[in-house]
């Protein structure tokens, strides 16, 4: 439908002329009828009767009427028509009549002259009162629409805020203020710049940005909390001036305009981002590291007069670790991808337990000599388990690898396996530097690693590997441990 100035382009303004004496209707009429249509009516009844029908209408009435006082008819249409003009036509000169005709609900007040001199007035004033409701529609709109946005700023997960020139808060919705760390009514009338900074290094000052949005127009960037660990409270913001100058106010300067923020969270994104470079330098460095000891070996190998005694005895070993190193990295990125796309298949099939260990213990010897670390197997004789023998290798790999990591040298590192309950449990322990106990609720998450002072190699992926591909055996891995005495990783899987 379309609208114009308040009403729909379609309504026809009707004017109902209720007054029982048929010849001041009459002149009524002849004034009106040239801009409206008009209705007559002699009665209160007719006049309730013809609304309830519909229509859009201004009603003039007489104050007397044979059926009923209209001031009581005033007090009716206000209370079922409130969008009606209801305008008193009388010959009635007692203020006090007037004013108790106002306060019942009418809209304006004519005073019938003899001389039919208000005649010409009537067209004005049914102008006048018609302008009057459509000013009311707008305001019962806007009202409506305002309602309508307070609702959508409560509920809307961005965070909103007004800020006076200075950059002092004078509106927050509540997603901002608790991102702020606080209440509505704690966060109002204090600075902006007392809960957050630019990203990044704080530069420029938050305050200078404040200062310059009323003159240059519109800011986006990226604000952090001012005490925040970096994890959380990070927002992509864009600052609008608002506010244009009221009637006799004069010109604003540019330095004097409000403005909006509008604050979207951005925290998880930025953490994820962080992770990922974080990441990529990690694993640079750790496949760096090991690749250039198999270079510079190499390079020592291929030497066509090598300096003899700086060659070490075990050196094709130490290329062999550090080409493990990196496989194993690599192995642990494949893992990831295939289990992040769903295509992590098991194909089970009996094999022996205690073989598999034996030959993953041999794999780890060399490396645990070169640190002076006991490795031994203590396993019986098992019954052939039926499972994914290649994932279980990659299971034990990296259990087997932390083992002998994360334990000091000269330390100790027991394999064993046993039938218990209808499962095979297979324990790592080791006598390594143990694991906080907060830390362990979340070992087996993707990319976690325990923080430490001197960072060790390794991505955070392997338990998270083993965890799923235990999992998806039917069986469980649990730990427990000891900060400074050691860990002991078990697994647990079906026998059958
Ligand atoms: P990575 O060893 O590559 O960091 P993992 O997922 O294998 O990743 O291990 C996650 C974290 O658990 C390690 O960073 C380490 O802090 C801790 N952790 C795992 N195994 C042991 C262990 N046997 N002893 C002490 N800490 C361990």
């Amino acid at each position: 439908m379309l609208v114009s100035a308040g009403f729909p382009m379609s309504e026809v303004i009707q004017i109902l002329l209720v007054e029982p004496d048929r010849e001041k209707r009459r002149l009524a009429a002849e004034r009106l009828a040239a801009r409206w249509p008009v209705r007559e009516v002699g009665e209160a009844a007719a006049c309730l009767d013809l609304l309830r029908r519909g229509g859009s209408f201004v009603v003039l009435l007489g104050l007397r009427l044979p059926d009923m006082d209209g001031r009581d008819l005033l007090a009716r249409l206000a209370k079922s028509h409130p969008d009606t003009p209801a305008i008193v036509v009388t010959g009635n000169d007692d203020v006090g009549v007037a004013i108790d005709a106002v306060r019942r609900g009418a809209w304006d007040y004519v005073l019938q002259r003899s001389d039919g001199g208000h005649l010409d007035d009537l067209p004005h004033v049914v102008a006048r009162n018609l302008e009057r409701r459509r000013l009311a529609c707008e305001r019962n709109r806007y009202r409506a629409e305002l309602e309508a946005l307070a609702i959508a700023l409560r509920g809307t997960s961005d965070g909103v805020a007004i800020l006076d020139p200075l950059g002092r808060i004078s509106f927050v919705n509540r997603a901002l203020a608790s991102g702020l760390g606080g209440t509505e009514s704690e966060v109002v009338g204090r600075l902006l710049e007392e809960f957050v900074c630019c990203v990044p290094g704080g530069d420029p000052a938050l305050g200078d940005v404040v200062a310059t949005v009323g003159e240059r127009g519109r800011w986006s960037g990226t604000l952090r909390l001012a005490d925040g660990d970096g994890t959380h409270g990070i927002w992509d913001v864009t600052l609008t001036p608002i506010g244009s100058p009221a009637p006799g106010d004069g010109p604003v300067a540019g330095n004097e305009r409000r403005m909006v923020g509008i604050f979207r969270d951005v925290s998880e994104k930025y953490a994820i981002e962080q992770l990922r470079a974080d990441f990529l330098s990690m694993i640079t460095h750790d496949i760096k590291v090991p690749l250039t000891v198999i270079l510079g070996y190499t390079e020592m190998l291929t030497d066509p007069e090598p300096p003899p005694d700086q060659i070490p005895r075990d050196i094709l070993s130490r290329i062999r670790e550090s080409g493990e190193t990196i496989n194993a990295l690599v192995c642990n990125f494949l893992d990831l991808s295939r289990i992040e796309a769903g295509r992590m298949t098991l194909d089970p099939r009996p094999f022996d337990v205690r073989e598999m260990l034996a030959q993953a213990i041999e794999h780890y010897e060399w490396t645990a000599r070169r640190k002076e670390i006991a490795l031994a197997l203590d396993a019986e004789p098992l019954p052939p388990l039926v499972a994914d023998e290649a994932q279980l290798r990659r299971v034990v790999a990296n259990l087997l690898a932390n083992a002998v990591k994360y334990t000091p040298n000269g330390g100790r590192v027991i394999v064993s396996a046993a039938r218990e309950n209808g499962h095979v449990r297979i324990a790592f322990q080791d006598t390594g530097r143990g694991i906080p106990a907060d830390e362990i609720p979340h070992l087996f998450e993707k990319y976690r690693r325990v923080r430490e002072a001197k960072r060790t190699e390794g991505t955070g992926l392997g338990l998270f590997i083993a965890k799923t591909i235990v999992a998806a055996h039917g069986g469980d891995i649990r730990v427990e441990s000891t900060p400074g005495a050691g860990s002991t990783f078990t697994l647990f899987l079906p026998a059958a």
